[in-house]
């Protein structure tokens, strides 16, 4: 099985996205460890960019070849729609779990506090951003954040923002720009950001973090509905989105799993 090198976990193709097989608790360790060299080689290190699958992404990539190609310059894309690993159990490799970034980030917090990783969170409005920072400093005391800045700069500031995040000794940058801006961001930028860990995409999670957007209850997120319960929450924002996506990213997933 084709695996993302240099990771030993392996990789099962799902709607044409190669996704890692492995769980939350495995990705975190593999950002520690990612972390750790980062600090090691300093500029040697070109940060890992974790991008993650969902049906929204995988209706994006056919769509546009430009995002796909995007997509497939990941270090790790892991599957973060519970339809993504339904769909994987129709293969021989089915994935052990679904790693939902809104989950991911809790164990990537803890991880934080134990190994003294350094986050900047970038993305979202002002306000959220803010919120998501000191909720996250009073729900992992420990866990630096070491910078901050909201999502509307334009392509004209990157540089200025780049040498920003790495000035600040950031290891892990969390970047909400929305989908398809903040892929195409992390890959387009991260020869300017050497000697960061990782570069891990994150969308609506500061909503969460802020206490902006409740999660769907366990039983939707188990029966992969949490996008049925945001839809209902946000029907003008989410409605289309899912209205349009969602019958396409089925027959990506039909077709190109496996
Ligand atoms: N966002 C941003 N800059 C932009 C566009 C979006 O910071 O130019 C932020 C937006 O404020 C939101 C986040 O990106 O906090 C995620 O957006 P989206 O609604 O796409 O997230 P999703 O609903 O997919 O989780």
């Amino acid at each position: 099985m084709k695996k993302f090198a240099p990771y030993e976990f392996p990789v099962v193709r799902v709607g044409g996205f190669p996704t890692a097989s492995i769980t939350r608790a495995g990705l975190a360790e593999v950002m520690v460890r990612d972390c750790l060299q980062a600090r090691d080689k300093g500029d040697q290190w070109l940060p890992k960019v974790v991008l993650s699958s969902n049906g929204q992404g995988l209706a994006l990539a056919g769509k546009d070849s430009a995002f796909s190609e995007i997509m497939n310059q990941a270090d790790i894309i892991h599957a973060d729609g519970m339809p993504i690993v339904f769909a994987s159990r129709l293969t021989s490799h089915p994935l052990p779990e679904r790693i939902a970034t809104t989950d991911f980030f809790h164990d990537a917090a803890r991880a934080a506090e134990v190994h003294g990783l350094r986050f900047y969170i970038l993305g979202a409005k002002e306000a959220q951003n803010r919120a998501a920072v000191d909720a996250i400093r009073r729900m992992y005391p420990k866990a630096e954040i070491v910078g901050r800045r909201n999502g509307y700069f334009g392509s004209d500031q990157d540089d200025v923002v780049c040498e920003e995040i790495r000035n600040s000794g950031a290891d892990v940058l969390w970047v909400a720009l929305g989908k398809p801006r903040q892929e195409f961001w992390a890959i387009q930028n991260r020869e300017k950001l050497r000697g960061v860990g990782w570069i891990k995409t994150c969308g609506g999670l500061y909503a969460f973090l802020a206490g902006d957007s409740p999660r769907a209850p366990t039983w939707m997120q188990k029966a992969g509905l949490e996008w049925l319960y945001r839809t209902l929450k946000e029907p003008n924002r989410l409605g289309w989105r899912y209205l349009a996506t969602n019958p396409y990213a089925v027959y990506r997933i039909l077709r190109y799993t496996g």
